[in-house]
This record gives C-alpha cells, sequence and structure tokens, in this order.
C-alpha cells in the first residue's frame, strides 16, 4: 500500500521519523520521554530554520520529530519488496512495546491522513508514536 487513492491520483505517504532537512515537515516536539506534543499545522522545515533551532543548542533529532516522503525499499527500515512492503520500525515498534490497543482519542497529528504507520496499524501506531525518535540522547 502506498498511501491513499484520491480523486487527484495516489498520495505519497508520509514517513514520521524522517530527518531534519529541509522539505520536510515539523510536526512533533518531544517534551518528555515518551510524550510528544503534536503540531498541526505542521511547520515547514527550511535551512534557516533547521540551523536557527541547532545554533539555539536544541538537540534536533532527539526533540523534534519531522515527517518527510516515505522511501519504501530505499530505506534501512523497508521490510518486502519494492512496491509490495511494510515500514518494519514501527512493526518492532509495536512489538517491544507490547501495544495492544490505541489512545481513545487520537493525538491531533497533521500527517494522519498520509501517514505510512496510520496506514500500518491505525490507532495503534498513535500509541507508539510518541516513543520512536531518531536519535536517542546520550545516555
Ligand atoms: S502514528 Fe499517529 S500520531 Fe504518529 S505520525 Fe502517524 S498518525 Fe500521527
Amino acid at each position: 500500500m502506498s498511501g491513499q487513492s484520491g480523486e487527484d491520483g495516489p498520495r505519497q505517504a508520509s514517513c514520521p521519523s524522517a530527518p531534519p532537512e529541509p522539505g520536510a515537515t515539523l510536526f512533533g516536539i518531544v517534551t518528555a520521554p515518551g510524550q510528544v506534543a503534536y503540531l498541526n499545522p505542521g511547520v515547514p522545515a527550511t535551512q534557516d530554520l533547521i540551523e536557527s533551532f541547532a545554533q539555539e543548542g536544541v538537540p534536533i533529532e532527539n526533540r523534534l520529530r519531522f515527517a518527510g516522503p516515505c522511501m519504501e525499499h530505499r530505506c534501512v527500515q523497508w521490510a518486502g519488496e519494492p512496491g509490495a512492503g511494510r515500514c518494519g520500525l514501527v512493526d518492532r515498534a509495536l512489538d517491544a512495546l507490547k501495544i495492544t490497543e490505541g489512545p481513545e482519542t487520537l493525538p491531533n497529528c497533521a500527517i494522519r491522513a498520509t501517514c505510512r504507520w496510520y496506514a500500518q496499524h491505525k490507532r495503534h501506531a498513535c500509541a507508539a508514536c510518541p516513543e520512536v525518535i531518531r536519535k536517542p540522547p546520550p545516555g
């Protein structure tokens, strides 16, 4: 499955664990371990914005969540064949966290309509989502 279809044709699926780079969308701020304040609408990431976070000492990859196009088989997390696979990262996250149910109220997330993880696991994905950070803080 590669996103949703509509009158305008297939939509590009979004990866909710994309690198912080121009063209990505800032859609969440990690406020505490396992807690994300979702931004809706998301904020387009520009080089200036990313550099300003870095200059202010914000640990970008463990405090901010960015979305970008799902790279499918071009991503190391992809499980399966080109055009017929799934994101292995969210599958493993749900297993590791032993997620058996989703939140009663879904977060006000800017990318749900195209989210790869939501497409695979619906609200269960949203239960695991706040636990996922690209780069754990040094411990
Ligand atoms: S898993 Fe849920 S909360 Fe996380 S990005 Fe996807 S739709 Fe949003």
